[in-house]
């Protein structure tokens, strides 16, 4: 407990460590650095290389460079906006030094005529002649390792020079205390893993090309995942020790339910209703993550839930993420439930005050048995009579925290249940999941048919406006997806302002636009319209929820398709073909294809599980681009990387799982839970 005291520094606002001042502090805040720890995790995203000394006929112009000369001659001319000059050489050259808003007093101490310096900057050509402004760093032979040494560039920009920065972290690093460590000493000696602090010194001073499998690293990225993964399962044993009342039913609605379907469930989908049902039949509370690709036809399943738990006497609250989505959902669970005598209704930002009043009235004496909405249904002033089951859907969108929270809501009764249309890879399954139990659908409803999947250069763009006509003509919709929203004059991808353009010279009236600028209001009414088929093609970034459905919908058109992860292609796919005809996707290309590229769209166009996707995904491209992960949790890894580091997930696992850790008794990982701000999802 001393060390923990001691080390809370950490956990202080930036503003407390010596070096800085209020005006850098609130920079700081800006680049999301508000603790001091924060500032152990912002690495440096290159290394300026200032080790090797090179002769002046070596130097090549724009690079940062180290050299060793003598100082020559001195230019101060006496005119305002002039700058100071010194020359100086070696024996194969000769370079400028150039000094704007330096005093003359302090460059005639910085570089003593007929001395030799090191200095360092970066190398430019003014005149016939080489010369540097405003060096970096300027040091006599006898501290010129200081400079030499390669030193850390951080991924800051403007606003904050490197070498304000380097100070900071000196300063930083200089405060770490020497006593800490959490890890079993025999284990680290067995992984060759430094301590702590040796490894944090090496994390901001390594110049280690490979870092990511270095053992200081690999250390730190260990110390992260054990971190992650401890909350998990100290979450999950906390929500296995609740008793709640086992839910009685008889399955009575749930068998009106599915012989008025007009298709078949799948084998899959009857799976993962028996697994509900076990959970609600039994006295633990369900905490429970259903993951199926898009299309695989989870909604069914969870309103089979909802049907077993209202039929015990229970109320149900379903959670989409936008008031688009619920309504689908409340439509559908309108005809599932019809003649049934269940009570159901629709609640969101949209729904009228007086409507409103009456349902919360409603939902209180319990006279509505299945509620659907935004997450609006999670205020405060919401108080349900008999809450027994809570649906949510696309939880790719919470984070863990949110998660836990959702946990708590409904008291020890509710039953919890989460939907996820991001398959993750099997490996990283723990890493995001740790606390739920997981079901799974495997496969998809047999009607349906594989999107054909093309690919094409951009040039020939012109070349789809018939097979666009045609689609239109047999009153199909187009989705046209482009990465940008304006042009840009740096990144060279399309725009939805310029195609739509494109496209209204061809389709005059028919084009609706989309894009995540867009107010939340008027987004709705775009795609309203284009549920009604009023707009027939609509172009958009990749704002659109993957859930919504567009039964028309039959032909994706994405631009820069090398831009987005496997992943994400696949579910920009997910938008087209869920009604009876045959899907097109077609693939756009700037230029000739890389072998990768070839490779990927190989991938799409042979496999339509995404399950199968998301590991290629992690394997090409690394994790960070699995759609989703952003807001799924995972993010809140610093610096692990759960590609490269694959192995430690597995042995954080096993450390963790072969009890030979208390979960209840974690006090000796405080503070390392709260290096990495798990503390705050444990209270
Ligand atoms: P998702 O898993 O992406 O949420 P949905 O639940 O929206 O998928 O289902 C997609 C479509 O498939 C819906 O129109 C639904 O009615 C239909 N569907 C669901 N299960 C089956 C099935 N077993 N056979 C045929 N169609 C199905
Ligand atoms: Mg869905």
């Amino acid at each position: 407990m001393t060390v923990f005291k001691k080390n809370n520094f950490l956990f202080e606002d930036v503003i407390n460590l010596k070096g800085i001042g209020k005006k850098l502090s609130q920079y700081l805040k800006k680049k999301k650095i508000e603790k001091i720890n924060d500032l152990l995790w912002n690495l440096p995203y290159s290394h300026t290389d200032r080790g090797e000394i090179i002769t002046l006929d070596k130097l090549e112009v724009g690079k940062i460079s180290t050299i060793n000369i003598k100082v020559k001659k001195y230019n101060f001319p006496r005119i305002r906006n002039l700058p100071n000059r010194v020359n100086c050489g070696d024996s194969t050259g000769s370079i400028d030094l150039v000094f704007f808003n330096s005093r003359e007093g302090y460059i005639r101490k910085v570089l003593p005529i007929g001395e030799e310096v090191v200095v360092s900057g970066k190398i430019n050509y003014f005149r016939d002649k080489y010369q540097i402004t405003n060096p970096n760093y300027i040091s006599d032979l006898s501290k010129s390792n200081y400079v030499k040494k390669i030193i850390p560039k951080y991924s800051l920009t403007e606003g904050l020079k490197e070498k304000t920065y380097r100070k900071i972290i000196e300063n930083l690093l200089n405060e770490l205390p020497n006593k800490t460590e959490w890890h079993d000493s025999l284990f680290l000696k067995k992984m060759k893993f430094p301590d702590w602090k040796t490894s944090i010194n090496k994390l901001h001073s390594s110049t280690d090309e490979k870092k990511l499998t270095s053992n200081h690293y690999r250390r730190l990225a260990y110390d992260e995942i054990f971190a992650h993964l401890l909350v998990l399962s100290k979450n999950r044993k906390k929500i296995k020790k609740i008793k709640k009342n086992s839910k009685i039913f008889k399955q009575k609605i749930k068998e009106k339910i599915i012989n008025s379907l007009p298709f078949k469930l799948t084998k899959s989908q009857q799976k993962v209703i028996n697994e509900i049902e076990i959970d609600l039949l039994s006295k633990n509370k369900m905490f429970r993550i259903l993951q199926g690709d898009v299309g695989s036809g989870k909604t069914i399943v969870s309103l089979i839930g909802a049907a077993n738990v209202i039929e015990s006497g229970h109320q149900c609250a379903f959670m989409a993420p936008t008031s688009i989505l619920a309504n689908q959902h409340y439509e559908l669970s309108r005809k599932i439930f019809k003649n049934i005598g269940i009570k159901i209704a629709l609640l969101t930002g949209k729904t009228d005050y007086k409507k409103r009043k009456e349902i919360l009235k409603n939902l209180e004496n319990n006279k509505i048995d299945l509620i659907i909405g935004t997450h609006s249904l999670f205020q405060k002033k919401i108080i349900f009579k008999k809450l027994g089951f809570i649906i949510v859907d696309e939880q790719h969108k919470f984070g863990v925290k949110q998660r836990m929270d959702l946990a708590k809501k409904g008291g020890i009764d509710c039953d919890i249940l989460l939907m996820s249309a991001t398959p993750i890879p099997r490996t990283m399954m723990l890493a995001v999941y740790g606390d739920m139990d997981i079901s799974k659908i495997t496969e998809k409803p047999l009607n349906r048919k594989n999107i054909i999947t093309l690919s094409k250069p951009e040039n020939k763009i012109n070349e789809l406006l018939p097979l666009i006509k045609k689609e239109i003509k047999s009153l199909n919709q187009v989705f046209w997806v482009c990465p940008l929203i304006d042009d840009s004059k740096i990144l060279n991808y399309s725009s939805t302002a310029s195609k739509s353009k494109y496209l209204e010279k061809y389709f005059p009236g028919k084009i609706g636009i989309i894009h995540g600028s867009m107010e939340k209001e008027n987004k709705e009414s775009v795609i309203n319209s284009f549920l009604k088929n009023k707009i027939k093609i609509l172009v958009s970034t990749t704002v659109i929820e993957v859930g919504i459905d567009f039964p028309n919908a039959n032909l994706i058109i994405i631009e820069n398709a090398n831009k987005f992860g496997l992943a994400q292609l696949h579910q920009l796919r997910g938008r087209v073909g869920r009604g009876s005809k045959q899907a097109i996707c077609i693939l756009l290309f700037k230029g000739s294809l890389s072998q990768k590229a070839i490779k990927r769209i190989k991938i799409l166009k042979e496999t339509d599980d995404g399950f199968v996707i998301a590991e290629e995904d992690m394997r090409l491209r690394g994790f960070g681009d699995i759609i989703g992960f952003q807001q799924s949790g995972i993010k809140y890894f610093k610096i692990a990387d759960p590609v490269h580091h694959a192995d430690l997930f597995k042995l954080a696992e096993e450390n963790i799982f072969n009890a030979q850790i208390d979960l209840l008794n974690t006090d000796k990982y405080d503070f390392l839970l709260k290096l990495f701000d798990k503390a705050e999802v444990i209270n």
